[in-house]
């Protein structure tokens, strides 16, 4: 193990008041969780339950202190596992990393070998994180429509949230896949963005945001939802007979009224998409599909890289739907 010395970490504590802030400090490798494999960590992103955590708006952080950051790329430095040597670069994705464990906003991490993957060697290290967490759960999403039959000759497909993270890199796989995209956006200005990355149709948000109807006229054949409450709802009710709706994401809120209505009389499927705790096999299979599937220049054109020290306000500005596409944070 090389001398490492100190390092900084972006850091989540409470104070005697409960109240939440952000700070932060310079920590040695002593510091860390328990883990086989540390990590010199290049780059991260910040999703959006890196923004729920940093806010303190929703309860992601499950243990105070915490280094948020659930995404990371970076040289193993040491490894106690036969898995992975020193020298190999590895994805971490999820995993409870940033929300129970600590993460990826410092500039080393100590982690289970069980959680990590070695990097595509087709693909950059920061390109990984301008994936991220979102890019691979909108990839997951498109497989699970596939599992469930969708087809280009299914009928369009509609994705919610389309200029966000998991938004932009859907619009994207599913337009490259051939399918015709519809990207239901709140941000006007975002059209050109959205077009850009392959949306043949946009439809503002705000004819989805009232409550739904038990059946609504149907206008797409399958769905990826990053929204949820009454969008999804909405979504439900206008998706073609015996299509397939995706939902991953609760950025409009954790509701969701709706009736069976759509089940029992149009076939709808509805699936959840949970990239936290995916296996292996699915995580190798998502990524390997990235490398083939998602257009480095769609890449390129959603991505915004930011540093260390922007992570906070990068955070605030998530939580409120400012952010577009995807961020990469150069950590190391
Ligand atoms: P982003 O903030 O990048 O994207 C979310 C998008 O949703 C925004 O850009 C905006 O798109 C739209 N939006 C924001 N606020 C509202 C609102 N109040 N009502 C309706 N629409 C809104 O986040 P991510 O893409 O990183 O994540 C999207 C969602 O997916 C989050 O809820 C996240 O927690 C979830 N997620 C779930 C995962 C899983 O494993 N299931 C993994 C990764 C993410 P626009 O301006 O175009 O309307």
């Amino acid at each position: 193990m090389p001398d490492i010395g100190k390092f900084r970490a972006l850091v989540v504590d409470r104070g005697a008041d409960k109240k939440q802030f952000v700070e932060v400090r310079e920590l040695t490798l002593d510091d860390l969780m328990e883990g086989d494999v540390v990590v010199r960590v290049s780059h991260s992103t910040v999703n959006y339950k890196d923004g729920l955590a940093i806010t303190g708006k929703l309860p992601v952080v499950r243990r105070f202190p915490m280094i948020p950051g659930i995404d990371l790329v970076g040289e193993v430095v040491s490894s106690e596992s036969p898995a992975f040597n020193s020298g190999d670069t590895v994805i971490l994705n999820g995993w409870g990393v940033g929300e129970g464990h600590y993460g990826a906003y410092a500039e080393y991490a100590r982690v289970k070998a069980d959680w990590l993957i070695l990097k595509p060697k087709e693909i950059p290290a920061a390109d990984t994180m301008a994936i991220g967490t979102a890019g691979y759960t909108a990839m997951l999403s498109v497989m699970a429509l596939e599992h469930h039959g969708i087809t280009p000759k299914s009928g369009p497909v509609v994705v919610t949230g389309a200029a966000g993270g998991v938004g932009s890199v859907a619009v994207s796989l599913l337009k490259k896949l051939g399918f015709d995209v519809i990207a239901v956006t709140g941000r006007a200005a975002e059209a050109d963005y959205l077009k850009g990355l392959g949306a043949a149709e946009i439809v503002d948000r705000e004819e989805l945001v009232n409550p739904a109807k038990l059946l609504d006229k149907e206008r797409w054949a399958a769905a990826i939802d990053t929204v949820g409450s009454n969008v999804l709802a909405n979504v439900i009710a206008m998706t073609k007979a015996e299509g397939v709706v995706a939902a991953c994401g609760n950025a409009g809120g954790m509701g969701l009224s709706t009736s069976v209505a759509p089940f029992i009389l149009r076939g709808v499927s509805l699936i959840g998409i949970n990239s936290v705790y995916q296996p292996r096999a699915a995580r190798e299979e998502a990524w390997s599909r990235l490398v083939r599937d998602l257009d480095r220049d769609k890449l390129e054109a959603m991505m915004t890289t930011i540093g260390f020290d922007q992570i906070c306000e990068t955070a605030e500005k998530i939580v409120d739907g400012q952010v577009r596409g995807r961020v990469v944070v150069e950590i190391g």
